[in-house]
């Protein structure tokens, strides 16, 4: 790959993990709030919370996902399928650029994981 195209992906990757960041601040101060409310506010906070939990644990786990993709630009390993070596299509990179593997392996895992 290209080091040109390394310098964009790894753009792309640096304001996908700071957009993360941002969504898991937002959160941790959306679920510390407090103040008098009635009871149909409070079963929206727990609504709320629920989801700001949700959403936060999958945020972490896209977190992950971003430095461990930004780690193999550095390795020089990015875009290679972590299970079988191909180069993974550049299409399926563009939709996630952190992707771990190609279509094939990724569809192989998910099979085998049901
Ligand atoms: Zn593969």
């Amino acid at each position: 790959m290209k080091n040109e195209m390394n310098v964009k992906i790894r753009k792309r990757l640096e304001a996908l993990r700071d957009e993360i960041l941002k969504v898991i601040g937002w959160s941790e101060t959306a679920s510390g709030g407090g103040g008098a409310m009635d009871e149909i506010d409070q079963a929206n906070e727990l609504i709320e919370k629920e989801m700001g939990f949700l959403m936060s644990s999958n945020m972490i786990n896209n977190l992950k996902e971003v430095e461990e993709a930004l780690g193999r630009i550095d390795k020089k390993e990015y875009g290679k399928c972590q299970h079988c070596g191909a180069e993974i299509a550049a299409k399926r990179l563009d939709v996630l650029p952190f992707a771990r593997f190609c279509v094939p392996c990724q569809e192989n895992l998910e099979s085998n994981n049901l």
